[in-house]
């Protein structure tokens, strides 16, 4: 059995290969290492291991998590989806939220996120999957989203976000990345400031890169498969 850091450094080695291959800069690519339903000592190890950026989908198993980390210099990302009724819990506690889809949550981050705190850095996910996926905004949807999020004071827009629904072949793999890359090229020519493309998880990180990924979301390659 392989250790948390042994993994980690295995996905650390995928990622610098990919960036080789597809001509990308090194350390262009984060990783975030998605750590929902692991204990608090799963993170401790991997933080030990270096890894600074965490992922997690559910909120009380998160903040429980938060609390009990609080020593480590580390950073909390939510990539769940999102209830009106978790907005505060995420504003308050969340350093970068990958999963808003409506204008709703949106205002409600941003009017919630304390003062204390920098804007909260996030990204509007995406549908680039059609009818096999049913989270996240239909691509003719962004633009106008996006212009009326990039105003809102206290949120920081970074970019776009998309769970691709899986496919076998590499090629397939790239076919929605290819979408979501081209989306963000398209808001960045109309004149919107955004530096983040969060796509790739372990199974087609590959491909997401290949595709322009600055952002890879990884769990069960790097603590092993999830029991709920
Ligand atoms: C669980 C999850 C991941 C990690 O998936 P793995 O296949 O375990 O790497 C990435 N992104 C989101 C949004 C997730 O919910």
């Amino acid at each position: 059995m392989n250790t948390i850091t042994q993994r980690l450094e295995q996905v650390r080695d995928r990622i610098r290969t990919a960036e080789r291959r597809f001509a990308r800069p090194p350390g262009s690519v984060e990783l975030l290492a998605v750590s929902k339903t692991k204990p608090p000592e799963a993170i401790r190890e991997a933080a030990a291991a270096g890894q600074r950026a965490f992922g997690e989908n559910y909120l009380q198993d998160a903040t429980a998590k938060i609390d009990a980390l609080a020593d480590l210099a580390i950073t909390w990302h939510f990539i769940g989806p999102l209830q009106s009724n978790k907005t505060r819990t995420v504003a308050e506690r969340f350093d970068v939220v990958h999963t808003i889809d409506r204008l709703k949550i949106a205002r409600r981050l941003s009017e919630q996120r304390p003062e204390h705190l920098p804007p909260l850095d996030c990204c509007l996910q995406v549908n680039v999957s059609g009818e096999s996926s049913k989270s996240g905004l239909t691509p003719e949807a962004v633009p106008a989203l996006a212009a009326t999020i990039s105003e809102l004071p206290r949120l920081n827009l970074r970019g776009l976000m998309a769970i691709p629904a899986p496919a076998e072949s590499f090629e397939a793999q790239r076919e929605p990345f290819a979408r979501l890359r081209e989306l963000l090229e398209s808001l960045r020519e109309h004149g919107l400031e955004l530096d983040t493309l969060s796509m790739g998880m372990s199974a087609d990180l590959e491909a997401a890169v290949a595709e322009g990924s600055t952002l890879v979301r990884v769990g069960t390659a790097i603590f092993g498969h999830r029991q709920y």
